[in-house]
C-alpha cells in the first residue's frame, strides 16, 4: 500500500518566507502549480511575495503571529484553496504537530510523514534510531541530562571536550562545548537556557566533542512505495558557530568507498523511520571514519550543490512524491557529474571574525553573472533584511567538471558581487575560497573559528562605525580609471555625485549613544547582564550579551563611567532601542 494516495496538486500554500519561499515558487510555476505566498507586516511587498501568483497577510512581524502561527497558517489554507503546504525550511519545516494539522485539513503535506518527523526531530531518538538501523551515532549518551555530575562522569570516563546538546535543538542552536569538568555546570545551564528560549524545551545530552571533523551529510529522497535512493555528499565543514557558511558536493578527497558507504548508511536510518519525501542523513568524519549526527527531515539551505551535479530539481521531485508518484529512477540512475560550491550570503558583518548581524535596508544587490553559476535570492535591491527572521540574503553556487573550477568560479563571480546598505559574509567567503588549506581540503568544522579575518575589507558601513557613511568615488589618474571607497564621518555631505552606502545599521558593538544609555541594536532576548550597578565600566566594555538573528551578541558600553542602573536582566525581551543600561560617564580624567 502506498503511504500517499495519487493526488495532483494544483496549488501550493508556501509556509516560508525569503529564499527558500522564491524557490519553491519558482518550482510551482515550472510544473504549471499556483504557488501561493504568505507574508507578515515585515515583508509586504518582500521578493517571495512578488514572485508568487497569490499572496496572503498572515499578521505581525513577530514570527510567532505570523510565520509561526498554525491558526494563521490553517486559515489562509482554508481561504486560499491552496491543496498543498511546502514548510521550506525552519518554521514549520520540522514540526510534526503542524504537519499533521495540514493533513487533517485534507491537504498534502510536502514533506515526510509527522512520525518519521517526531523520530527524527528529537536528537536523542534520532540516536537511538539510527543505532537500531547499524549506523553508529558519534559515541555520547542517549538520555536526558538531569545535572552537571553526569557532564563530568563522561568527560572523565571519554576525554574532553564533551558536547551538551540539545534534543530538541537545530539551526546550530542549544549546543554547549565543554573544555573541562569546571564549565559543566555553567555550560549545562546555558545550554538548557538557549533551547527553552529556541525550542521550548529544555531536555539535553552528550556527545564526545570530536577536534577536527568535517561535516558531511547525504541527500535522501524516498517515494511512498518504498524506493529510497540518495543523491551522494555534501560537504559543510566551512561553520562558523557551528552554522554552516559554505558547502559543496560531493565531498572531496575521501578515501575510495567511503561515500558509497555514506550513502548506504543514510538510506538504512531512511528506511528505518519509514522516510518519504526529500531529506538530509548528517555525518560527521573524522580519522577515516564516520558517525551519525542527526537527520534532517525537510529540504536543506544547501540542496542546491546536490542539484547542480546530479541534475534534478528537489523540490519538483518533492511535489512529485508528496502528489503520490513513485520515483521514475533507481540508484544506479544517479551520477554525479562535476563539483559544485556554494556560498551563503547572509548579512553579518564578518570583521574580525565576529560574524555580528547587519540588519537594514539593502540598498543595492547586485547579482554576479556567467556560465554554471546560480543565485537563489530572497533579496533584491531595495529590500530590507529585517531583524525579525533569519539573515540570510541569498545563495550564490558555481559548478564546475572540477572542483578546482568551480571554487575559481565562485571566487570570481564573489568579486562580482555588490551589496550596499548591509554588511555580508561575501569577503570572509573569498578568503577562504582563497585559502590553500580549503582547496587543498586541509579544512575541519573549526578551522574558520582558528582563520586570522581581522585584515578583512571593508564589506558594508556597519564597520565603519556609529553613523558614518561609505561613498564609492570614481576618478581618473593619468587616463585610467580607478574606483576608491571613502569613509566619510557621520552628516558628511559635501560629496558630489558619490554612491551613498548608508548610514550603520547598527551592528552590536556600534549601536551605543554617546549619553551613557546602552541600548539593544535589535531585537532580541538577553542571556547574560555582566556589570552590576555601581560597577566601572571602561567605554568598549561588552555590558550584557543579547540573543539575536539566531547569535550571541556583545553589546558593549559606550561610554566610560559607573553604571548607573541596569534594566534587564537574563531572559528579557527587548526591542530595538531599548534602553539595557545606563553609564554615569565619568567626569573629565577621571
Ligand atoms: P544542528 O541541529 O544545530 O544542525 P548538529 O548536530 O547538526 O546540530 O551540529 C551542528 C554542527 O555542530 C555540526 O555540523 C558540527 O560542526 C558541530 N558538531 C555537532 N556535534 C559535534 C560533535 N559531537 N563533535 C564535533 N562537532 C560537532
Ligand atoms: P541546513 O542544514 O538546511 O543548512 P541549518 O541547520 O543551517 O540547516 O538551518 C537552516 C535554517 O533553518 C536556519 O538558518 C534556521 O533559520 C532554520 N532552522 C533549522 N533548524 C531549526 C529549528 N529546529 N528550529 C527553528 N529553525 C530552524
Ligand atoms: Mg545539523
Amino acid at each position: 500500500m502506498p503511504e500517499t494516495p495519487n493526488r495532483p496538486i494544483r496549488k501550493v500554500l508556501i509556509a516560508n518566507r525569503g529564499e527558500i519561499a522564491v524557490r519553491v515558487a519558482r518550482a510551482c510555476r515550472d510544473l504549471g502549480i499556483v504557488a501561493v505566498a504568505v507574508y507578515s507586516d515585515a515583508d509586504r511587498g518582500a521578493m517571495h511575495v512578488r514572485e508568487a501568483d497569490e499572496a496572503y497577510h498572515l499578521g505581525a512581524a513577530r514570527a510567532a503571529e505570523s510565520y509561526l502561527s498554525e491558526e494563521r497558517l490553517l486559515r489562509v489554507l482554508r481561504e486560499s484553496g491552496a491543496d498543498a503546504v511546502h514548510p521550506g525550511y525552519g518554521f514549520f519545516a520540522e514540526n510534526a504537530g503542524f504537519a499533521r494539522a495540514v493533513v487533517e485539513a485534507g491537504a498534502v503535506w510536502v514533506g515526510p510523514p509527522p512520525h518519521a518527523i517526531e523520530v527524527m526531530g528529537d536528537k536523542i531518538s534520532s540516536r537511538v534510531a539510527a543505532a537500531a538501523a547499524g549506523v553508529p551515532p558519534v559515541p555520547g549518551t542517549e538520555e536526558a541530562l538531569t545535572g552537571p555530575a553526569e557532564v563530568v562522569r563522561f568527560g572523565e570516563q571519554h576525554g574532553w571536550p564533551v558536547a551538551i546538546k540539545a534534543a530538541f535543538g537545530g539551526g546550530g542552536r542549544g549546543m554547549r562545548v565543554v573544555a573541562s569538568a569546571e564549565e559543566a555546570a555553567h555550560a549545562l545551564e546555558s545550554a538548557q537556557r538557549e533551547s527553552v528560549a529556541a525550542f521550548g524545551r529544555p531536555e539535553c545530552y552528550l556527545e564526545k566533542y570530536l577536534a577536527w571533523p568535517r561535516h558531511i551529510e547525504v541527500q535522501v529522497l524516498a517515494d511512498g512505495f518504498g524506493n529510497v535512493v540518495h543523491l551522494g555528499t555534501r560537504d559543510c565543514s566551512v561553520q562558523r558557530r557551528h552554522q554552516k557558511l559554505i558547502e559543496e558536493a560531493p565531498a572531496p578527497s575521501l578515501p575510495d568507498g567511503l561515500a558509497q558507504a555514506m550513502g548506504e548508511a543514510a538510506v538504512k536510518v531512511a528506511r528505518a523511520c519509514g522516510y518519504v519525501n526529500a531529506g538530509t542523513v548528517e555525518l560527521i568524519y573524522q580519522d577515516g571514519a564516520f558517525y551519525f549526527l542527526e537527520m534532517n527531515t525537510r529540504l536543506q539551505v544547501e540542496h542546491p550543490v546536490t542539484e547542480m551535479v546530479t541534475g534534478m530539481d528537489l523540490v519538483v521531485l518533492q511535489l512529485m512524491v508528496a502528489s503520490g508518484e513513485p520515483l521514475a529512477f533507481t540508484q544506479e540512475d544517479v551520477t554525479i557529474s562535476g563539483h559544485a560550491i556554494e556560498v551563503r550570503v547572509n548579512a553579518e558583518d564578518p570583521a574580525g571574525g565576529r560574524f555580528n548581524p547587519t540588519p537594514g535596508p539593502v540598498d543595492r544587490f547586485r547579482v554576479p553573472g556567467g556560465p554554471w553559476l546560480r543565485t537563489d535570492a530572497g533579496y533584491e535591491s531595495g529590500d530590507t533584511v529585517s531583524q525579525h527572521y533569519d539573515n540570510l540574503l541569498a545563495k550564490i553556487v558555481a559548478w564546475g567538471p572540477d572542483r578546482d573550477t568551480a571554487r575559481r568560479r565562485l571566487l570570481r563571480a564573489l568579486q562580482e558581487v555588490e551589496v550596499e546598505g548591509v554588511a555580508t559574509t561575501v569577503p570572509a567567503q573569498a578568503v577562504v575560497l582563497d585559502h590553500p588549506d580549503f582547496s587543498e581540503v586541509r579544512h575541519s568544522t573549526t578551522w574558520l573559528s582558528e582563520l586570522d579575518l581581522s585584515e578583512l575589507p571593508p564589506s558594508g558601513p556597519a564597520v565603519a562605525g556609529p553613523g558614518a557613511l561609505r561613498k564609492t568615488v570614481d576618478v581618473e589618474v593619468g587616463g585610467r580609471h580607478y574606483e576608491v571607497s571613502v569613509w566619510l564621518p557621520p552628516g558628511f555631505s559635501g560629496l558630489a555625485g558619490a554612491t551613498e552606502g548608508g548610514p550603520a545599521p547598527g551592528a552590536a558593538d556600534t549601536m551605543v549613544a554617546g549619553d551613557g544609555t546602552v541600548v539593544a541594536p535589535m531585537q532580541g532576548t538577553v542571556v547574560k547582564v555582566l556589570v552590576a550597578p555601581g560597577d566601572p565600566v571602561k567605554a568598549g566594555q561588552p555590558v550584557c550579551v543579547l540573543e539575536a538573528m539566531k547569535m550571541e551578541n556583545s553589546i558593549v558600553a559606550g561610554t566610560t563611567g559607573n553604571v548607573a542602573e541596569v534594566r534587564v536582566g537574563p531572559g528579557s525581551s527587548v526591542g530595538t532601542g531599548d534602553i539595557l543600561v545606563v553609564v554615569d560617564p565619568a567626569q573629565d580624567g577621571a
